[in-house]
């Protein structure tokens, strides 16, 4: 090829040059040299079709050259010996396009060192370059539909099921989901001009510390102006260990060249991100059909590495800075004070908050939250949000079918159908009818009332620190609440077994069984015992197998049934099954689902046997105006594709195995965790006064959390002495979320044990 380069410019140009072929795809690119030292550019391109698109560059580039204050060197295209700057060459069956262009001497951005000045610089040469292109607006390329051009971006969504890492295609995916959320609705308001679109650090050259070209207009768009700079900073923000301080430098720079508007600034933070999962996109599609060219993925790896550098930064944070920055005025900050005293002017003091200055929460992102004051957290604690806040497929598959159709159970409509049929499907062999309610405690509820009905009488059997629900039922069966502050103890129909602690119960399980067998025997026969496999709000105890597996046997040779409730262990959080009571070898009754059921979307579900159906249809409708509605059957259908789809119960293992091991690793300096116990994303960590008292450090724990939060990771406590942290983090928490978490964790206890 290189000898067809130097023939083509000796035949049409009358040039003599040596020819070297550069990187590059779609065209084929060659640098020439002279014997006299000046160089061209050869650029062959392949397709015919691509003709009034590269008339369109030229004249571009042809404009620019006649233009007084350039902001450095561009490409001139150069005429050949009858006058054309794009001419056909044929040789054998191939046709290129063919076009020489002056050469641009510099270091590659790539190479160079990115001092605040060549940043600014960059940010200059941006701006002053837009300002030259506005009063051209040529056909061809207003007309053109491409995937780089950030207009069309969504175009690139078809590819992200190429894309391996389920961890890297879930953040695309989130930031598609934005750009529809944030940009879309604005793309009709934004003022629009010829950019040039690429300025990627191959294309940008530099000398003496600043840039002085700028290569390859093959991108030039004429589209929303401000995706210039969005993907400018997409480039010039890979590698950066701070790339908030590069966006600012970069955006002022061109703002005072190319003034900015507000609702550009606005959603400047989602467009960066469109153009980096555009670019791992195409990435993933070109490495799919060419998966031997190595210059394909070559700006891969640092997208990754941006994209999750980003979805770190905070938006609100992110465009108040930027505003700041180019002398816009911003509102003050909202005061968590001053929303806590107007919450209170409606709602009682008994809804609590977390933490002395509450988070005030505009967004989410995966396993990161928003502080609408600036600040980003690692959620470590909120395992409602099971997927992840946000997660693109939920949100989609919610928002679809609202826009669709919301009904209830009255009338017939397959996704209920579907959803009943996957959710049992997780199953064992006799749970298979299915109550679809919206909470967990109105699947308790609804739980009691089967069991009483089946077994025809009242009595009921719980644990020891168990929770089960908000409502008159719930705080009935919850030691947690009727023991807790404000509770009147148990109600005459409700006894309490003692719970086996594996940390602190003193004495074996058998020992444990014995005793639970003499206050069963003392019973009125039970309609039903309810348990969590793992208790949440106890401390993280889990019930141990041989334990659980005696009280089922001892309640049903009384005639009750046995209850499971998987409102916080259920739907893969364990790693090791699918729901907690698999893990106990025991096979439940009645199964009460909740919490992580939707994503957040309020679903409950209650899963039984036919024998406890058919008891309950005795003529009294069982109605729930919002129970199995379309929309929560469409989330909730998602939600089980998701975890089976992702492999998030494996990821769990996985995940949840490091952080047992880093944790236990702490708890060997510091003796004060006394205890790390727990599987999948499910711990608890104990804190204690020393080893050997095990006395509970409830103050020590509380500390923690809030010098965790201070270091922008959320956790929480609970259990009986308030001193065991929870670790239940959306299921798409990683590997390096642990290293943050134990990290600052490490941090925290070598100062408060000084
Ligand atoms: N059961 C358990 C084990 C729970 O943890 C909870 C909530 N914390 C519930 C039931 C009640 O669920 P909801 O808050 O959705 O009513």
């Amino acid at each position: 090829m290189e000898s067809l380069a130097s023939k083509i410019v000796h035949q049409h140009f009358a040039i003599e040059a040596t020819a070297q072929q550069m990187a590059g795809y779609g065209s084929l690119n060659f640098r020439l040299k002279l014997a006299d030292q000046s160089r061209y550019v050869l650029k062959l391109d392949p397709s015919e079709d691509s003709a009034d698109i590269l008339h369109a560059e030229n004249t571009v580039l042809q404009y620019l050259s006649t233009q007084a204050n350039l902001p450095g060197l561009l490409p001139i295209p150069q005429a050949d010996k009858l006058g054309n700057q794009l001419f056909t060459y044929q040789t054998g069956q191939k046709q290129y396009m063919t076009r020489l262009l002056s050469y641009i001497p510099g270091t590659f951005l790539a190479e160079a060192e990115h001092s605040p000045t060549l940043l600014k610089s960059l940010g200059t040469f941006m701006g002053k370059l837009d300002q030259l292109l506005l009063p051209l607006r040529p056909l061809a390329i207003e007309r053109r539909r491409f995937e780089w051009d950030l207009q069309y971006c969504l175009d690139t969504t078809i590819h992200l099921p190429l894309i391996q890492d389920v961890n890297n295609r879930r953040i695309a995916a989130y930031f598609f989901q934005q750009y529809r959320e944030h940009v879309l609705p604005q793309m009709p308001h934004l003022r629009r001009s010829l950019i040039h679109n690429d300025a990627n650090e191959w294309n940008v050259l530099t000398q003496d510390g600043r840039v002085s070209g700028l290569i390859d207009f093959g991108d030039i768009a004429y589209t929303a102006t401000i995706h210039e700079l969005a993907v400018t900073l997409a480039y010039a923000c890979m590698q950066k260990v701070d790339p908030m301080a590069a966006v600012l430098d970069i955006s002022e720079a061109y703002h005072l060249e190319f003034p900015l508007e507000e609702r550009e600034i606005a959603i400047l933070y989602y467009l960066v991100a469109a153009r980096l999962c555009t670019s791992v996109c195409m990435s993933a599609h070109s490495r799919h059909l060419f998966p031997d060219n190595d210059y394909i993925a070559i700006s891969e790896a640092p997208a990754w590495t941006l994209l999750q550098q980003w979805i770190q930064l905070n938006p609100f944070d992110f465009e108040r800075q930027l505003l700041v920055r180019c002398g816009f005025s911003v509102p003050a900050l909202p005061n968590a004070q001053a929303m806590q005293q107007e919450r209170q002017q409606h709602l009682s003091k008994g809804l609590k908050l977390s933490y002395p200055d509450p988070l005030i929460l505009g967004g989410g992102a995966l396993q990161y939250l928003y502080d609408e004051r600036g600040q980003s957290y690692l959620d470590a604690y909120n395992n409602v949000i099971h997927l992840g806040h946000g997660h693109p497929r939920v949100v989609n598959a919610g928002q679809r079918q609202m826009a669709k159709l919301n009904t209830n159970t009255r009338y017939l409509y397959p996704l209920l159908n579907e959803y009943a049929a996957a959710l049992t499907d997780k199953f064992p062999a006799p749970l298979k009818y299915v109550y679809f309610v919206n909470s967990g405690s109105a699947a308790t509820d609804l739980a009691i009332r089967l069991a009483q009905t089946y077994a025809k009488r009242s009595q009921l059997v719980v644990m020891d620190h168990g929770y089960h629900g908000n409502t008159q039922v719930g705080i009935d069966i919850s030691s947690y609440k009727y023991n807790g502050k404000g509770g009147k103890g148990a109600p005459k129909h409700v006894q309490a077994l003692p719970l086996y602690d594996l940390y602190r119960s003193r004495g074996s399980v058998n020992d444990y069984l014995t005793q639970t067998q003499q206050m069963l025997e003392q019973l009125d026969a039970p309609a039903a015992f309810i348990a969590e496999s793992v208790l949440g709000c106890g401390g993280q105890v889990p019930i141990p197998a041989a334990y659980l597996q005696g009280i089922y046997a001892q309640i049903r040779a009384k005639g009750g049934l046995c209850i499971a409730d998987e409102v916080q262990t259920g739907f893969a959080r364990l790693g090791t099954h699918y729901w907690g009571f698999e893990s106990q070898g025991v096979v439940p009754d009645i199964v009460v689902l909740g919490k992580p059921m939707g994503n957040g979307h309020p679903i409950g579900a209650l899963v039984t046997t036919e024998a406890v159906v058919q008891a309950f249809e005795n003529g009294m409708e069982f109605f729930s105006s919002f129970g199995g509605n379309p929309v929560s059957c469409a989330i909730g259908l998602e939600v089980l594709k998701v975890i089976e789809e992702e492999g998030l119960m494996e990821q769990a293992k996985i995940v949840g195995d490091y952080f047992g091991e880093e944790m236990r690793k702490l708890a060997a300096d510091y003796p004060v965790i006394g205890d790390v116990r727990g599987s999948g994303l499910f711990w608890g960590i104990e804190f204690v006064k020393d080893a050997q008292s095990k006395i509970p450090d409830a103050e020590l724990a509380e500390a923690i959390v809030l010098g965790m939060r201070q270091a922008g990771i959320l956790l929480g406590t609970d259990g009986p002495y308030h001193n065991v942290i929870k670790f239940k983090p959306p299921m798409c928490f990683n590997t390096d979320n642990v290293d943050q978490l134990v990290t600052k964790m490490a941090a925290l206890l070598s100062k408060k044990s000084k």
